[in-house]
């Protein structure tokens, strides 16, 4: 955003509006601590917020302050969509492409408010009326969020507990507990800004982390023990869940999020992948170190995107497909793969 574009979105927001958080399917730590911190931000200023999830979000996010307001279109789209249709404002969070708002996007598409979206995704499309988009230099929604409240609106003063710990669950869950995509000062300065509002860390961490289920455990411990393939000569892993191995463990959403990290977790594996089938496709996770590209990877072979070391992918034909697919594929990145780390 420019500096008249800013000034617009001020004047947008300095006075009562009915207002809508669109947030991406399947939403992680990153949209629902984003989406709450802006809505908690906003009624402050005094606007109407309704938060717009297009289907649930994992229960480990459920203690956070006002998370039981979010609507989910999954369970009432009529009802989502008068409320888009009937809002001033909208405002798009953690995603630059209308295609990742599920039952959503036509909606969305056929909306004609002013549309801010704010994002760190690569590639931004441009039919958005504002944009704060910085694919490159910052580490989550959240962190950026915290630059929209305190500088671009000068708002800091309104930045209090509740929104920092929605930012904090923002900036921890998608940098793997600062283990990537934070090798920015500006992180660390936000996040000390945020510690200053007394929240405590250290329990959030256990009520985000600290929340498995036996079944989910035992889950994971399978996919080491009997879905772990390393191909040693690609410097690359995958695990993969067949609808029936996820039938025996009890799946509940948000089971397998975070198993991809261990396939990475080896010394010699540069690039991992979990497959796991869904009603209608296969979902792929995928995580690399360095500078091998997983958003150019997803794009290219598996229908999906996201960022240089994290991305997802869908695949719409058999599990045995998509590994034939992804196996295949690899072979194409071996130079890039097995290159000495600088
Ligand atoms: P995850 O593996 O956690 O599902 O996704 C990792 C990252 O890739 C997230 O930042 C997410 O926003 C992005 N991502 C996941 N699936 C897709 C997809 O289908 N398309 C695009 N463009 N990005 C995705
Ligand atoms: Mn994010």
């Amino acid at each position: 955003m420019n500096k008249q574009e800013i000034l617009e979105v001020k004047s947008l927001i300095n006075s009562p509006k009915r207002i809508v958080l669109v947030i991406h399917y399947s939403p992680d730590g990153d949209a629902i601590g984003s989406a709450l911190a802006m809505a908690i931000y906003l009624q402050k200023k005094g606007h109407i917020v309704h938060i717009l999830s297009p289907n649930p979000f994992p229960d480990f996010l459920k203690w956070m302050p006002q998370s039981d307001t979010i609507l989910l279109v999954s369970n009432e789209l009529e009802r989502c969509e008068q409320i888009l249709q009937a809002s001033d404002l909208i405002f798009c969070l953690d995603f630059n492409v209308f295609e990742r708002t599920g039952l959503l996007q036509s909606a969305l598409k056929a909306s004609q408010q002013p549309k801010i979206m704010l994002d760190h995704h690569l590639y931004p499309p441009t039919y958005f009326d504002y944009m704060y988009s910085e694919p490159e230099k910052t580490s989550s929604t959240a962190e950026l969020i915290y630059f929209f409240i305190a500088e671009m609106m000068e708002d800091k003063h309104i930045i209090d507990k509740q929104i920092a710990e929605c930012l904090y669950v923002g900036i921890i869950t998608d940098t793997g507990s600062l283990s990537y995509s934070c090798n920015n000062d500006s992180t660390y300065k936000v996040l000390q800004d945020l510690v200053s509002h007394k929240i405590d860390g250290e329990r959030i961490h256990q009520l985000v982390y600290q929340t498995y289920t036996e079944s989910r455990i035992r889950l994971l411990g399978y996919c080491l023990s009997t879905r772990l393939t390393v191909l040693d000569e690609y410097a690359t892993s995958f695990i993969y869940l067949t609808k029936e191995d996820l039938e025996r463990f009890n799946y509940k959403h948000g089971d397998v999020d975070g198993i991809v990290n261990y396939g990475l977790s080896m010394i010699n594996v540069r690039f991992a992948a979990l497959f796991y089938q869904k009603e209608d496709r296969i979902r792929i996770s995928f995580r690399s170190k360095g500078d091998f590209d997983t958003n150019v990877f997803a794009r290219n072979h598996f229908e999906g995107g996201g960022h240089k070391n994290a991305s997802g992918g869908n695949f719409y034909r058999s599990m045995e497909e998509a590994l034939e697919v992804f196996k295949n594929a690899v072979k194409l990145y071996k130079n890039q793969l097995l290159a000495p780390w600088e």
